[in-house]
């Protein structure tokens, strides 16, 4: 079975800030169905002699408000259908918001293992929220930050423990 570990949540958590920490090569953007698949890049990364395929999934939640929860249902169904291991992104200095919950409510369907990360863990503010996001029903909360990789190597043994 494939090693494909997907990254999810709601724009501008820094899903691809941490993408591009985690690959070491970009593959070509795969683009099969058209309109749907356009924002996700894939790559590939290593850890601890574990390869794996990362995917990126991108912002097309933006823009039109009263589609989002399709988008949103569309965007994670994809990710997760391919993925053997499922990263959610929340964002650390801004705390739980009502759309990481629509994701969740998508996310908690899947049977797939799931990582909350809790990015931008980096100021006092985001050790502040963190708490707030155990309430997503998910399990340990990994607080991370994508600028600076903290957090992340405990997050990368996890992850890689199923590969
Ligand atoms: P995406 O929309 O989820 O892909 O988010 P991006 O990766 O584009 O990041 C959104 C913004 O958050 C950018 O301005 C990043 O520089 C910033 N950002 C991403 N990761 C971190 C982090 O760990 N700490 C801080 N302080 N900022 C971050
Ligand atoms: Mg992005």
């Amino acid at each position: 079975m494939a090693n494909i570990v997907a990254i999810v949540g709601r724009p501008n958590v820094g899903k691809s800030t941490f993408f591009n920490r985690l690959v070491e090569r970009r593959q070509a953007i795969m683009n099969n169905e058209p309109g749907v698949t356009r924002d996700r890049h894939y790559g590939y990364g290593e850890w601890i002699g574990k390869h794996f395929t990362v995917i990126d999934t991108g912002g097309y939640v933006e823009g039109s408000e009263d589609v989002f929860e399709e988008a949103i249902r569309r965007q994670v169904k994809l990710a997760v259908d391919e993925a053997s291991v499922i990263l959610f992104m929340v964002d650390a200095q801004m705390g739980l918001t009502g759309l990481d919950e629509e994701f969740a409510k998508v996310i908690r369907q899947s049977k797939k293992p799931v990582y909350v990360v809790a990015n931008k863990s980096d100021t006092t503010d985001s050790a502040f929220h963190e708490g707030e996001f155990y309430k997503l029903g998910l399990g340990e909360v990994y607080a991370i930050s994508s600028t600076t990789g903290s957090g992340t190597g405990d997050l990368l043994d996890e992850v890689v423990s199923h590969f």
